[in-house]
């Protein structure tokens, strides 16, 4: 099928005489491409063209691997020592705990996983094609084999092609070859899927899709290979480390102290097992990246994609914004208003990208503006068309179909200057773009990069330049449109011989409103201690009317050329290190300067870029931003974030969904820490007192608090709605578990709950006719007293789920119902509780009974108890900054 196919094209182009166009690359392929209803069949009998899903280690291995690292081997081998010493119940209850635990940790991983792979679905891959001889936007997934795939620079190549036409076209082979330098392919090169256009612009012809493509062997030769660690990974191990070796640290103190009060060494390996076990924060890993992952869910819903899940907290700590300004900042709705030529000045009044509007000015302005629109017009790409709707729309840039639209409405619709036989395409270096069409040069471009390249016959350019600096002071996006009639042989092949001498036709003057929200979230980027800096490659005076407008431009504000940019890379952090500047005719080079030079000055930088050549820049910056509408694959596939909507507010949004993630993880941290401390305290107090003072609580009563009760309030911390002053703060970035954390648990939250507990536990002491100085009672009495002293945990627990709920402010203020989740999870808390307690073989097996009344009324303290010392330090430490 598919070599006849191929022939044919090949012979229809010779058959025009066309070695030579076709490999100019200027009219593209000439074929209809294939039917709808062919590509239809082609897709039932081939499938998707989808690179098969990598082969993933099936479920069950991945929850033995949970049952089987590390700490579960040393839970296993507990125990069995359980066992062997003729303690079963705790042997038993050892394997619980690992079960649950390693359900829990995959449960948590699986869902994940499952939001990160629902995130990859949200971004479509379209990619234009020839069906049914119209050019048409189609999901890469939808491509067959015959296929005519159009390819533009900054694309992604959908499938393994072989090109039709080529001229100038390059492509970046790196993902294949790991090759940087793009390689130039012509007509009849086969290039591959998952490398990109770099240059230019060309047209292929589908061979291969899905699993049969070049990549999808590489692919499935590399699945192994891994991401290196990512910061926050970093942090995480570090925590868990040291919490891990703090415990066993624990665990040997405890061996030896038993040793010493003299329990037997068995009992005593078996309790220090049993520490260590209860204060390992096994759950901590996955608990953490479900976090993130309902982290990237939220900020999804907000049009904010992350590409990986570490972005999700380095948005968090962003301090330092760099956008550009057309499409991000402003709406990308373009619209020449305005028209300056030789002739004289016209005005244009038109709704959106409709063909009809309201033109005024004298009479061969007008003539002369219509030739100028006609020519740009020529020199585009995209265009307008008609859609179902009867509406007007841009087919590709906007600033081009408003081009189109401008002359459409001076010159009427359907004047075409004739086939293009060569382009020039743009370049953001180069800053524009020509055609040739029957022996014409028709160019359009930035005004600085075309006016220096006009003949000038009696002062126009100086005209020109007026009437330059008048329109962009207004905001007004102004591009120049050119052309010359090329007679001299052989400048048709060389961009910089054919765009010289050139005959300027006139500047257009373009609209493009400033997106409604951008306002607000530049003064909420200012109140987030975040600076904001805008890159545009357009002139610096519509970037500086644009700023003004925004109020990004602020008093200490600074608007610079790219080119006048120091040397000096401490000179430029020093210069740019400032909120509201704005560097414009900016190229993607000193984008990339400016993210490394904010970098050195300790900023964590957030950078937009749209363009074919913004890819470094973008991997630079510690959050590279692409588009989701505009913009190109080159972009996206280099980018941390995708703002789906292209808007700058989004950027925002997502700082802070990254700021409260962030605070998320360490709520349920400072939560999960507090009751370590109260799980803690007997064992110190009977090894203090040389095993006299008796032990509150169990290894076992350990263990069901920390995978039992814990366990679901600490999810729904995990779920707290971003606080409302989450943007009202400096950025920071500080460890996870600081000194804050540490003191707050360890020196407020964790005493109270446990000074509670032990006052339970002594006040059913007291009730059981223990008195200070006298015998410790046992038996029934002791398992109550451990009873209240467990249930006093519990509900410490609940108080310090609320506190935990902000760092800075008491949870009245907050709203109790805001977090619905937590109120279920304490609800099952507390049932969970009852159940422990008052189920007769379930409290037997634990080791406790149900307390005294009065010990009850004790432990029911820890609620107000935990939530009043929280509230007072809070207070306390407010006051003192
Ligand atoms: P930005 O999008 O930040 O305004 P670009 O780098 O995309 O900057 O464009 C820089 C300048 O190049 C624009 O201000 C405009 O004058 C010119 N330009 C942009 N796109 C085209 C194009 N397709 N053809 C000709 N000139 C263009
Ligand atoms: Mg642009």
């Amino acid at each position: 099928m598919l070599y006849p196919l191929l022939v044919a094209v090949t012979r229809r182009s010779r058959g025009r005489g066309g070695g030579v166009q076709a490999d100019s690359g200027a009219r593209l392929l000439d074929s209809d491409g294939l039917t709808g209803r062919e590509a239809a069949a082609r897709l039932r009998r081939d499938g998707p063209n989808q690179l098969p899903a990598a082969r993933r280690v099936p479920w069950w291995r991945r929850l033995i691997a949970q049952l089987t690292h590390f700490f579960a081997l040393l839970l296993w081998f507990a125990s069995a020592l359980a066992f062997v010493a003729g303690m079963p119940e705790l042997g038993i209850a050892v394997i619980v705990v690992i079960v649950v635990n390693g359900i829990f940790a995959f449960v948590q991983q699986e869902r994940a996983e499952k939001a990160a792979e629902r995130l990859g679905e949200l971004l479509p891959t379209t990619i234009v094609v020839r069906r049914d001889g119209a050019v048409r936007t189609v999901d890469a997934r939808d491509l067959v084999v015959g296929d005519v795939v159009v390819l533009t620079g900054g694309g992604r190549v959908p499938a393994d092609l072989t090109l039709a036409v080529a001229g100038r076209c390059t492509f970046d082979e790196s993902t294949l070859t790991g090759e940087s330098e793009p390689v130039l392919r012509t007509a009849g090169a086969a290039v591959f899927a998952g490398t990109f256009v770099a240059e230019g612009e060309s047209e292929g012809i589908v061979t291969a899709t899905g699993a049969n493509t070049r990549l999808a062997g590489i692919a499935a030769l590399t699945t192994s290979v891994r991401r290196p660690p990512g910061p926050l990974d970093l942090e995480i191990q570090r925590i868990v480390r040291t919490l891990a070796f703090g415990s066993v640290g624990v665990g040997a103190v405890f061996f030896a102290v038993s040793l010493l009060v003299g329990i037997s060494w068995q009992d005593a390996f078996l309790f220090a097992v049993g520490i260590t076990v209860a204060l390992v924060p096994e759950g901590l890993l996955p608990t953490v990246t479900l976090s993130l992952a309902m982290g990237a869910q939220r900020m999804a819903r907000d049009n904010a994609l992350v590409r990986n899940l570490e972005a999700v907290e380095t948005l968090g700590s962003t301090t330092f914004i760099c956008t550009d300004k057309t499409g991000t900042l402003t709406q990308n709705q373009m619209n020449v208003v305005e028209a300056w030529t030789p002739a004289g000045t016209v005005a244009v009044r038109g709704e959106g990208y409709a063909p009809t509007g309201e033109v005024t000015g004298p009479e061969p302005a007008v003539a002369a503006a219509a030739t100028a629109g006609l020519a740009g017009a020529a020199a585009s790409k995209g265009g307008i068309t008609l859609d179902d709707d009867d509406e007007w729309r841009a087919v590709g840039d906007p600033m081009e179909a408003a081009i189109a639209a401008f002359a459409a409405r001076l010159a009427g619709p359907g004047a075409q200057p004739g086939p293009v036989t060569r382009r020039f395409v743009f370049d953001p270096r180069r800053r524009r773009e020509s055609v040739i069409v029957g022996g014409q040069l028709l160019l359009k471009g930035a005004p600085d990069a075309v006016l220096p390249r006009c003949a000038d016959p009696g002062e126009l350019v100086d005209r020109a330049e007026e009437a330059l600096a008048d329109m962009a002071s207004r905001g007004l996006r102004v591009l120049a449109v050119a052309r010359r009639t090329l007679t001299d042989p052989g400048v048709e092949t060389d961009p910089d011989l054919a765009e010289r001498d050139l005959e300027l036709l006139g500047l257009l003057g373009m609209e493009d409103p400033p997106r409604t929200a951008v306002p607000a979230a530049l003064r909420a980027a200012r109140g987030a201690g975040i600076k904001v800096a805008m890159l545009t490659g357009d002139h610096p005076e519509t970037a500086r009317a644009i700023a003004r407008e925004i109020g990004l431009l602020g008093p200490a504000g600074l608007v610079v050329q790219g080119k006048d940019l120091p040397e000096d890379d401490q000179l430029l952090g020093a210069l740019l290190d400032r909120d509201g500047i704005v560097i414009s005719r900016v190229s993607p080079e000193q984008k990339l300067r400016v993210a490394k030079a904010l970098q050195d000055r300790g900023h964590v930088v957030a950078m937009t870029g749209d363009g074919v050549n913004d890819g470094p820049a973008l991997r630079q910056a510690d959050i590279g931003v692409a588009m989701g509408e505009g913009g190109t694959d080159v972009a996206r596939e280099a980018a941390d974030l995708v703002l789906l909507d292209d808007d700058f507010a989004t950027i925002l949004t997502a700082v802070e969904q990254g700021r409260a993630t962030y605070a998320n993880i360490r709520r349920f941290l400072s939560y999960h820490l507090t009751s370590n401390v109260a799980e803690l305290t007997p064992f110190a107090l009977w090894g203090l007192s040389g095993g006299q003072f008796p032990l509150a609580l169990g290894v076992l009563q350990i263990l069901c608090i920390d995978i039992g009760t814990d366990l679901l309030p600490a999810l729904a911390l995990g779920g707290e709605p971003p606080s409302r002053d989450t943007l009202k703060r400096p950025p920071e970035r500080r460890h996870l578990v600081d000194g804050t954390l540490l003191v707050r648990v360890f020196g407020v939250l964790g005493p109270t709950e446990a000074i509670v507990e032990m006052s339970a536990f002594l006040v059913a002491l007291l009730v059981a006719g223990w008195r200070p100085g006298g015998e410790f009672p046992t038996g029934a009495a002791l398992l109550a007293a451990s009873g209240a002293a467990f249930t006093a945990v519990v509900l410490g627990q609940v108080g310090a789920a609320f506190a935990c709920r902000s760092a800075t402010r008491p949870p009245w203020q907050l709203g109790w119902g805001s977090n619905r989740l937590l109120l279920w999870a304490v609800l099952a808390e507390l049932v969970a509780l009852v159940v422990f307690l008052g189920v007769g073989p379930v409290a037997d097996v634990l080791g406790h009974a149900v307390p005294p009344l009065e010990a009850l009324g004790v432990a029911l303290l820890g609620i107000p108890a935990v939530l009043v010392v929280d509230s007072v330090y809070k207070r306390v430490r407010r006051r003192w900054q």
